[in-house]
């Protein structure tokens, strides 16, 4: 199977959309780039592969973002998408809080007790488009799944189903993601109400077709992505379109870190020398970035300038 792709459909006349996601290796390496707790790799593979099926639209160039932000104990969440299919994903969490959690939930704390507070946020920077497109709701469900489809309701989005599975054997094969979803486009205004009821109609085999498949068919390494939708949706005529290769890569770099020092106070930035130097790690990729006295005085010179 190749994995760390999008591979995008439509069904029947093109009313509905789809994308599977299918995540192996690259999601691999930000995990263990990382080294979060387990619940965290849960939840973070998960928001990846529906941020990943969300965002990328063929005919968008761009940044997205879907994060969850405000929790109480993980505390932030967040992967961003470029249209080229690159990747990168971080999460923050309060330790002692999850520690004292999952003792008290004997490791498998509900949605609602990691999360509390939080709020889901979609961002769309287009290239295209002067204003970025940002969609806010607040976190609800038992699962990130049901969340997603409270979103979808609550942002006006089209109509959408989605399903979900992660699996992860950190001994051994690692972490693998996969999302399905479908949406079905708006109908023409110069459909007839027969062709609408038709489309409705439709969209409900839609969805119990999608419905019908298990988490392990969607990560299953030996059921290609082809096979995978024909079999759920042959009887609806699935239109496979070219996959897309998902890359795991930071697009952090020297010159926007020294931007965002910039942005600092001078006091600020002289709290941060340590030992002649300051020292800025990325949260998404561990790149360490070292600023000696000089370099700093450079930096608080462009300021003043
Ligand atoms: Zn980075």
């Amino acid at each position: 199977m190749a994995t760390d792709t999008l591979t995008p459909f439509y069904l029947g006349s093109a009313q509905v959309r789809g994308k599977l996601v299918r995540l192996g290796d690259q999601l691999d390496h930000i995990l263990k780039n990382h080294s979060y707790p387990q619940i965290v790799n849960h939840y973070l593979s998960e928001l990846i592969a529906i941020g990943i099926a969300l965002s990328i639209n063929t005919k968008n160039d761009g940044l997205f973002t879907l994060q969850i932000s405000n929790g109480k104990i993980l505390k932030m969440m967040v992967v961003d998408i470029t249209s080229e299919g690159e990747i990168r994903g971080c999460a923050k969490w309060d330790n002692e809080a999850l520690e004292k959690l999952l003792e008290e939930t004997n490791n498998s704390p509900s949605l609602t007790q990691l999360f509390e507070n939080g709020f889901l946020v979609f961002t769309a920077d287009l290239a295209s488009q002067t204003e970025r497109y940002q969609a806010i709701v607040e976190l609800s469900g038992s699962t990130l799944t049901d969340c997603m489809h409270h979103f979808f309701r609550q942002s006006d989005q089209l109509a959408t189903g989605l399903v979900v599975a992660t699996k992860s054997d950190p001994s051994a094969l690692g972490y693998s993601a996969a999302a399905l979803i479908l949406q079905k486009l708006p109908s023409s205004s110069e459909q007839t109400e027969a062709e609408n009821e038709q489309d409705d109609d439709d969209w409900i085999t839609d969805l119990s077709l999608l419905g019908t498949v298990t988490k392990k068919e969607l990560l299953d390494d030996n059921l290609s992505a082809e096979a995978l939708l024909y079999r759920l949706f042959h009887e609806r005529e699935a239109h496979i379109l070219p996959a897309k290769n998902i890359v795991a890569k930071c697009y952090c770099s020297r010159p926007r870190i020294e931007q965002v020092l910039m942005n600092f106070s001078e006091e600020d930035i002289k709290d941060m020398i340590l030992d002649n130097q300051i020292s800025v790690t990325c949260e998404f990729c561990n790149e360490t970035y070292l600023f000696n006295d000089s370099q700093i005085n450079e930096i608080l010179a462009d300021k003043k300038s």
